[in-house]
């Protein structure tokens, strides 16, 4: 594909997000369709979604059947028509491969194959003019684009790393202390391992699960007690149920606690719950709430790790499903264009329009980052569904431009 010198959106990120928000906004217009340019360094969509979903044996979606990237809420349960085995209940959520195979069929009807420049974005720098503003995007290949507007997607987040990790001195293999995004149990050997996951999460209970199922030995380990939960926020955040409240608040950091609390660290399916506590009685898991690491120290080839409450272990390897965390100010794409458009943090976050733009610019942001206006589900599908809803029609309608 040639880069154009000149493109009217342009997207940073191929995830699910930024598809949901190609075809809400070709649904409203077709005249879209040569407007807007994705940039993403995997060079197709969805890459890290399916990579993480692979990578973690995830068999199933946490969210139902109506999240997904088109804009018809019934469409992957039509695709689903002769594949209803591949909808678990409750709530019908779908197999990771239906879900795939799904948004593939998605990309292929609304004729987005192409629409993926293979560039990471380094830079985004403001042009300020008197009738317009725009935005320059260096791209990793050495080119460059000017976007009248541009569209953070850019996804996950930063890793969450624990403090006591900062103060390991002894050497050790790097893939014996990772990240859970770092994680791939399809090239592991796990046989007679004795693995420490940290942290109470789903992410943690699938690894856990994908660790025995090769034959290790799991000690999960969480900072409070495991909550069990179907959703990682409760569906009233998806409609007028607790978003009405949440928005009457004029309080930004009213609006940040709330959705500290809605989301609460994270929480375990029933069904996972189910697995491990039965995993604990085969003596194959062994789950320590309300238990944290205070020192580790890799030593004859294994963990010694010491808690807080004074035990001793010793493990092969340590995972840290610890999440990840959003604030703007680790984003270097975003520095200049903040101090461009200066922008109220709320403890990391941005306080967005209500078109989900940094004040007066065209620079809009979706995903976690977004979740001052959007509420505790920003970073998840329902999320990017809410701010297309914000977002689409700024971008559509000549009124409600800037510039
Ligand atoms: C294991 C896992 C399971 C999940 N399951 C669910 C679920 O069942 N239901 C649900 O609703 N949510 C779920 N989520 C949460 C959320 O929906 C996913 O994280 C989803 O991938 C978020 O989509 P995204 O588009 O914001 O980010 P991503 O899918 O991470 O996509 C972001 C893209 O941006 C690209 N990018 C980053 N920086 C640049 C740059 N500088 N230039 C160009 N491109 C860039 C990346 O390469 C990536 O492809 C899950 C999350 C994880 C981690």
């Amino acid at each position: 594909m040639k880069l154009p010198k000149y493109i009217d959106v342009a997207i940073v990120g191929a995830g699910v997000q930024a598809l949901t928000l190609t075809t809400h906004l070709l649904k409203k217009t077709k005249k879209h369709y040569n407007k807007f340019l994705v940039f993403d360094p995997s060079q197709t969509w969805l890459s890290q979604w399916e990579r993480q979903f692979a990578a973690q044996q995830i068999p199933h979606l946490r969210s139902p059947s109506v999240h997904h990237p088109d804009p018809n809420p019934s469409q992957l349960r039509n695709f689903a028509e002769a594949r209803y085995n591949e909808l678990f209940p409750p709530y019908d959520r779908p197999g990771t491969k239906l879900f795939n195979d799904f948004c593939h069929e998605v990309i292929r009807r609304w004729k987005l194959t192409d629409k993926v420049y293979p560039a990471k974005v380094i830079h985004i720098l403001p042009i300020k003019l008197a009738s317009r503003s725009q935005f320059r995007l260096i791209l990793s290949t050495g080119e460059t684009i000017i976007a009248r507007r541009v569209v953070l997607a850019t996804g996950s987040g930063r890793v969450q790393i624990p403090n006591w990790v900062e103060r390991i001195t002894s050497d050790y293999p790097t893939d014996r202390l990772c990240h859970s995004q770092q994680v791939n149990l399809n090239q592991l050997n796990l046989k007679g391992e004795h693995i420490l996951i940290i942290g109470g999460g789903l992410t943690s209970g699938h690894l856990a699960k994908g660790a025995i199922n090769q034959g290790a030995t799991v000690t999960l380990m969480t900072r409070k007690q495991i909550q069990e939960k179907i959703f990682d926020a409760e569906p009233g955040w998806l409609g007028p149920k607790y978003l009405k409240y949440f928005h009457s608040r004029t309080d930004w950091s009213v609006r940040y606690q709330q959705i500290q609390q809605a989301r609460n660290g994270g929480s375990m399916t029933p069904e996972i719950m189910l697995q491990l506590r039965k995993a604990t009685h085969e003596g194959k898991v062994r789950i320590e709430e309300s238990c944290q690491v205070k020192d580790a120290q890799w030593q004859d080839n294994l963990w010694q790790v010491l808690c807080h409450d004074g035990c001793k272990h010793q493990f092969n390897r340590i995972w840290l499903a610890t999440g990840t965390t959003f604030n703007v100010n680790e984003y270097p794409l975003l520095q200049d264009v903040l101090d461009t458009y200066p922008t109220e943090i709320v403890n990391g976050l941005p306080v967005l329009d209500e078109h989900l733009r940094l004040p007066k610019s065209n620079f809009f942001i979706m995903g976690g980052l977004a979740a001052l206006q959007i509420g505790p589900v920003a970073r998840n599908i329902g999320g990017g569904k809410m701010a297309c809803q914000r977002i689409v029609p700024a971008i559509v309608k000549s009124s409600l431009a800037i510039g």
